[in-house]
């Protein structure tokens, strides 16, 4: 079982780095093969909005930019 269409996932890439994404089925999350930010899956309908990603854990306190 997969959270979202196969089709749909190869289309998808992290709007951050354009890398592809990787499906987290038991967090229902997709995960970004290069920052590591877990994009939310609501109804089947991937969130790939950078505000609604979860920051990998270890960069969230990184300073500057
Ligand atoms: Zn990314």
């Amino acid at each position: 079982m997969s959270l979202i269409r196969k089709e749909l996932l190869e289309i998808l890439a992290c709007p951050v780095d354009k890398a592809p994404l990787k499906e987290l089925e038991n967090e229902k999350k997709l995960l970004c093969t290069a920052c590591g930010r877990k994009y939310p899956v609501k109804e089947g309908i991937p969130v790939m909005l950078v505000d609604e990603a979860e920051l990998p854990e270890g960069k969230e306190g990184k300073k500057g930019s």
